[in-house]
């Protein structure tokens, strides 16, 4: 396959899912020749064990608009799809699970969406087929929490299946398990974000990948990301801020001890409150240090890489004389 240019690129991230690839690939197939748009399959394997490596290889080699992405071991979810979006050339791209829980029907409505103009449709599984305890009652206080801390309010985040305009995830990149977060990341560029709902169908094969184990995770991951929409340009803000009302608290509690001292003739040495002014100062001034280290490290990270710190949607402007 060449580097023509592709309206459609469904990236698809698998582990472990042999019994589900057959299936998945003929549905799929279904709804995409039906919709009359040119597309590209690409297929990452994660490292699998089970043979879904053969099965991909086969299905690469057989059809020409399916490509196999082969990693060399289990890098995770959000590793895999981005190996699968720096191969995608489509304007328009499409993930989805492997396992069959996503509904490939749903595509056409996505794409809907994205031809009324928006820059993310994302899939909200309303009627999620996954067990309570485990998945939907984390995913509920997940989703909660994920809208409230970011700017793109959102039912269900943890739904792969979404279509992403191509210049929207080109600038994005994904470290842990950041996938979930791509809306979220995503607005950061200002781009218009909806959402559709979409069929959601039970695990029949293999297992699922996750498990209460990761909640803690995606808690980090949260934190991570409303410092990195909010405060990664300017770093001095939070850590300073901090700083400032540690080295407060240090003035008040140290005046105190002094007052005490005046008034009562309490012991300043024997004054417990004299530890607190200590350490409030040092966490102070540690802090504003901290601070003004993390304005260095992205002065390094934007210049050192050419990265711009805006971003531009059009540039308008009348051509220059002479110029047709
Ligand atoms: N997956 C992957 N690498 C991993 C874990 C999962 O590529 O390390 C794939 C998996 O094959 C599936 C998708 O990511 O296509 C979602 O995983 P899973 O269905 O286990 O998650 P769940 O639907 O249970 O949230
Ligand atoms: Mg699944």
């Amino acid at each position: 396959m060449s580097g023509e240019e592709k309206e459609l690129s469904i990236v698809i991230p698998v582990f472990n899912e042999r019994e589900s690839l057959e299936e998945l690939f003929q549905e799929l197939k279904g709804v995409l020749n039906a919709l009359g748009r040119s597309y590209e399959i690409i297929f990452v394997d994660d490292g699998s064990t089970d043979g879904s490596t053969e099965m991909l290889k086969g299905l690469a080699q057989e059809d020409r608009h399916t490509r196999a992405v082969l990693l060399r071991r289990n890098f995770g979810q959000s590793a895999a799809m981005s190996a699968g979006f720096d191969l995608a050339q489509g304007r328009i791209f499409i993930t989805l699970d492997a396992d069959l829980q996503n509904d490939p029907g749903d595509i056409p409505k996505l794409l809907a969406k994205m031809d009324e103009g928006y820059d993310v449709a994302s899939g909200w599984r309303k009627q999620r087929r996954d067990p309570l305890f485990t998945r939907r009652i984390p995913s509920f206080f997940a989703n909660m929490l994920i809208s409230k801390i970011t700017s793109v309010h959102l039912h269900d985040y943890g739904c792969t299946l979404k279509a992403y305009r191509r210049e929207v995830l080109k600038d994005v990149r994904l470290y842990g398990e950041m996938h979930r977060f791509l809306p979220a990341l995503a607005s950061w560029l200002g781009v218009k974000v909806t959402e559709v709902e979409v069929n959601h169908r039970p695990r029949r094969f293999g297992e699922s990948k996750y498990g209460l184990g990761r909640t803690h995770r995606v808690i980090l991951d949260l934190i991570n990301l409303k410092f990195l929409l909010s405060y990664s340009t300017r770093p001095i803000r939070i850590f300073g801020g901090i700083g400032m009302v540690s080295l407060l608290g240090g003035i008040v509690s140290g005046a105190s001890v002094v007052w005490m001292k005046l008034s009562g003739g309490k012991d300043m040495t024997g004054n417990p409150l004299l530890l607190l002014t200590v350490l409030f100062i040092l966490i102070g001034i540690q802090f504003i240090t901290m601070g003004l280290l993390g304005e260095i490290l992205i002065r390094t990270y934007h210049e050192s890489q050419g990265k711009p710190i805006y971003v531009v949607k059009e540039l308008v402007e009348q051509k220059p004389p002479g110029v047709s």
